[in-house]
């Protein structure tokens, strides 16, 4: 019997969201391989999305992070803090946002608390517009604006949140439209919602919806949104969370695929960036950054061991050319993901980009979602030595797949190929 996960039981909530019918222990990892308290080895393809976007103990980090330690963790703000200070600079540079200023956080929804603090203070608006299907965070206000009802515990907030259509393409009113008149559709949405409320502060959206299913729409719809947004002086906030760094293979953020009226406002990110080390952040343009009047300081949020972890791993990954890895590897991934699925009639969609992959289920036949293969497949793929994840606002009908970015093409064609053997398992 497993006498850890009955301990976990009896100690934490019960809200907390473990995988598998009988959970599983993670004791160590390398590479894109992890092994359990068994000493099974199973190939990761969904850490990369979490925690570990590059590589399981990636030497750099780890060499980073133990000199550090060696050395000095203090406050992160109330004395200069070199490693700070470099990787805002890097991240500055690389966020494509003018006279842009960074602050670091240990969580994204810290970040995108931030952001909200920001952007609600700076246009005197508690007005917020959301995707529908988002996923933003756990606290309080970042709940709020998180429209999954499976992850928002609490319909209590601090702001007033309009939803907005556009954030899945192949479920909806406007999915039988083709890409462009499914552009236009959810511009008229926004236009009406637009006339009906008072100013809001600004629109948040996941480029690629990542709790969601890693559902995306068409290019530039969040461009054409801008256009609609400017008139007001509503900002426009990318959550990059998951979508930073590359990992979608053509672009280094999620927002370039939207690029045609210019980079957002603000972007927020976290989860990989620290390689497994927890930092999270806001990039604002300096007027949007500096609109507080107050002190509002992080004792963790930027602290030595996480910056020196962020800078050896922002470094490893565009001196390994990790975002051409992702488009090349995932692009492969992707095409035998679909050969696989042209043959299993309950694979509805192979969808993704880069290394950002989901598969969604369905009833065969059907359009319906499909929870229990899901949930069966995640469970044939384990037994098969494979690790990936679920999500989707649709009673949770996606397989979501996210490995390291360093995934090399036999891992690739390794993961799909047991994939491929739970997907016939289970139908
Ligand atoms: N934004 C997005 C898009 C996310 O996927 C997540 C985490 N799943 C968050 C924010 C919240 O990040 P964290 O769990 O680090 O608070």
């Amino acid at each position: 019997m497993n006498d850890l996960y009955d301990r976990h039981r009896a100690v934490l909530p019960d809200w907390l969201a473990l995988y598998y019918e009988d959970p599983l222990e993670i004791t160590h990892g390398e590479g894109r391989y992890v092994w359990d308290a068994e000493g099974r080895r199973y190939l990761d393809f969904f850490g990369g999305i979490l925690t570990t976007m590059t590589a399981h103990a990636l030497p750099e980090v780890t060499k980073a992070v133990s000199e550090q330690a060696g050395r000095i963790i203090h406050s992160s703000t109330l004395y200069l803090n070199r490693p700070m200070v470099e990787l805002a600079e890097r991240i500055a540079q690389l966020s494509g946002i003018p006279d842009a200023r960074v602050f670091f956080t240990t969580s994204g929804t810290e970040a995108n608390d931030t952001a909200l603090l920001l952007a609600t203070t700076y246009r005197r608006s508690n007005t917020i517009l959301a995707m529908r299907n988002s996923y933003h965070g756990r606290s309080f206000s970042s709940i709020g604006i998180t429209g999954n009802r499976g992850w928002s515990p609490t319909s209590l907030s601090p702001l007033q949140t309009l939803y907005v259509h556009g954030g899945v393409r192949s479920r909806g009113p406007f999915a039988h439209l083709d890409d462009d008149a499914f552009v236009a559709a959810c511009v008229e949405d926004l236009k009406d919602l637009l006339g009906h409320t008072r100013p809001p502060a600004a629109l948040i959206a996941e480029p690629i919806q990542g709790v969601g299913g890693f559902t995306s729409p068409p290019d530039g719809l969040y461009a054409a949104f801008r256009d609609v947004l400017r008139e007001q002086g509503i900002l426009w906030i990318a959550d990059e969370v998951q979508t930073g760094w590359g990992r979608t293979g053509e672009h280094f953020w999620g927002w370039q695929a939207h690029g045609r009226s210019g980079p957002p406002d603000m972007l927020t990110f976290a989860k990989g960036i620290g390689n497994g080390m927890s930092i999270g952040g806001v990039v604002a343009r300096a007027e949007i950054m500096n609109c507080l009047d107050a002190n509002s300081i992080s004792t963790f949020g930027g602290t030595q061991i996480t910056m020196a972890a962020g800078l050896a791993n922002l470094n490893y990954l565009v001196e390994h050319d990790l975002q051409g890895n992702a488009r090349r590897v995932g692009g492969l991934l992707i095409e035998r993901l679909r050969a696989a699925a042209a043959g299993l009639p309950g694979v509805r969609e192979v969808r993704g980009r880069g290394l950002m992959i989901g598969v969604e289920l369905a009833r065969p036949g059907t359009d319906e979602a499909d929870p229990s293969a899901a949930a069966a497949v995640l469970e044939a793929a384990r037994e098969g030595g494979l690790l990936i994840g679920k999500g989707g606002g649709h009673n949770t009908s996606a397989l979501r797949i996210a490995p390291p970015l360093s995934l090399t093409v036999a891992e690739a064609e390794e993961g799909a190929a047991i994939l491929e053997g739970a997907l016939r398992a289970a139908y």
